[in-house]
């Protein structure tokens, strides 16, 4: 039964990796995404349902169109895989509880803002409004302890990062604080300033990583969100361990 419900799961997370990729890509630039054909961005065919069965397609069309042969993104395939990924392990972890619907949300925001922030540097407001009804009534229905949590989070991570723009004048932008604030709200108030300080480490150790094999360039503007993000589902499934570790050390 078990089996079932994480092969189920797996399977849903990829056709919902598909359905984020197309979001995160068309919303930023005010695309419908609802009532349209997915069409080749080369030779403009329009893909039929057969071309657009998640990772299959990508694998049995050898990763190029089939009318054009322009290679298509692995990055498309892999969102697919990760969020049936994320999903799946999700299940694992919480089992089929509220806390599931919290984590299968965030996954979803967290997959739309990797795409739109890499492919434009846009976290949009649309994505954000649109998820921020579901976490507060997440957060009545399964509150945080202490009741205050969620709100001083939400606080604490949008003036953190406002005063961050205002001292280093631009080298964040108004969607990651944006982002932090719902944030804040989704994890509460120490779970928040975890993130922030895994999103910092990874933001510095893969930037120098970037820069010496030469994918960016010194003072070039890069997007902060992937780093935000990987940080929030780390934090999200970890931060037991890791501030258990933490505590351990000193
Ligand atoms: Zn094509």
């Amino acid at each position: 039964m078990e089996i079932f419900a994480i092969g189920f799961l797996f399977v849903v997370g990829m056709v919902f990796g598909s359905f984020f990729n197309v979001v995160g890509l068309r919303l930023p630039k005010g695309i419908p995404f609802s009532n349209d054909r997915s069409i080749c961005p080369v030779c403009r065919h329009q893909l039929s349902w057969y071309e657009l069965i998640p990772v299959v397609s990508y694998l049995i069309q050898g990763g190029k169109c089939r009318h054009c042969a322009e290679k298509i993104s692995f990055i498309y395939p892999f969102m697919e895989l990760l969020t049936g990924f994320l999903f799946s392990y999700s299940y694992v972890q919480l089992g089929f509880t509220l806390e599931l619907i919290k984590a299968l949300l965030l996954i979803s925001l967290s997959m739309i803002l990797v795409v739109s922030d890499i492919k434009y540097m846009i976290i949009p407001n649309k994505v954000l409004l649109f998820f921020l009804p579901f976490f507060i009534v997440l957060n009545i229905f399964r509150p945080i302890e202490p009741w205050w949590s969620p709100i001083a989070g939400a606080v604490v991570g949008f003036s953190m990062i406002a005063l961050i723009i205002i001292v280093s004048r631009g080298g964040m932008g108004a969607g990651d604080m944006k982002l932090f604030g719902l944030l804040g709200l989704v994890l509460g108030l120490p779970k928040v300033l975890l993130t922030f300080f895994i999103a910092c480490l990874l933001g510095s150790v893969f930037g120098i990583f970037f820069m010496l094999i030469g994918i960016i360039k010194r003072k070039q503007p890069v997007p902060f969100g992937p780093y935000i993000i990987i940080a929030t589902l780390i934090t999200y499934f970890f931060s037991d361990p890791i501030l258990h570790f933490y505590f351990s050390l000193i």
